[in-house]
């Protein structure tokens, strides 16, 4: 079993990426902020709380975040391994994490970042921005707010993840193919 965590800041290409990768591994792809949007559009008790902070592009609170996402893997019993992406995305998510899949005898297989400069990935949001209908997309305080969240919150997990052997990070600039090339090239040592 491979359980991928994908890392990096909002507009690094976790999304596009998980894509490719579940199709040639064979992976369930859980990306916890498409859960989220899932659950405001259906207007569910889940998307009322949520909506708030990602309108502020704030992370939603670590316990509705991982009870949520606990019960995304148990939905999936047959899966040969998942694609986590974004999430975890606090120390609090990642530690509940271990703890969730070593109960399930599983756990996580490697941490792969995708990097880009902040400029980069201000103008490919902005971008998308105009096609996603994402709010938290068309602003730049909000999607600064975003990158202020992910260095106090979600940087940290590089030294957790560091700690444990598994951290690893290809450059996020390049085509779609080239980065895919660098991701599998890691995820093909396991
Ligand atoms: P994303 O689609 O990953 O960019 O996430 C969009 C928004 O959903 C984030 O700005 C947060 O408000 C919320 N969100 C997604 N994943 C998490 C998480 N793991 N922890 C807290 N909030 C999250």
């Amino acid at each position: 079993m491979i359980n991928i965590v994908l890392f990096g800041k909002p507009g690094a290409g976790k999304g596009t990426q998980a894509e490719f990768l579940k199709s040639q591994y064979q992976l369930v792809h859980i990306s916890t902020g498409d859960v989220f949007r899932y659950n405001i559009k259906n207007a569910t008790d889940l998307g009322k709380l949520a909506q708030s902070y990602m309108d502020q592009g704030d992370l939603v609170p670590d316990s509705v975040t991982i009870n949520m996402l606990e019960a995304e893997v148990e939905k999936n019993q047959d899966a040969k391994g998942f694609i986590f992406d974004g999430f975890p995305r606090t120390t609090a998510q990642a530690e509940a994490l271990d703890a969730f899949l070593s109960k399930k005898e599983m756990q996580v297989t490697a941490t792969i970042a995708l990097e880009a400069t902040d400029d980069e990935l201000v103008a490919r949001l902005l971008k998308r921005g105009e096609t996603s209908g994402r709010s938290d997309d068309q602003d730049e305080a909000k999607i600064r707010n975003r990158f202020d969240e992910y260095n106090q919150k979600t940087a940290p997990l590089r030294s957790f993840y560091t700690e444990q052997s598994k951290f690893h990070s290809v450059n996020g600039i390049g085509t779609i193919d080239e980065i895919t090339a660098r991701l599998t090239s890691i995820i093909d040592r396991f």
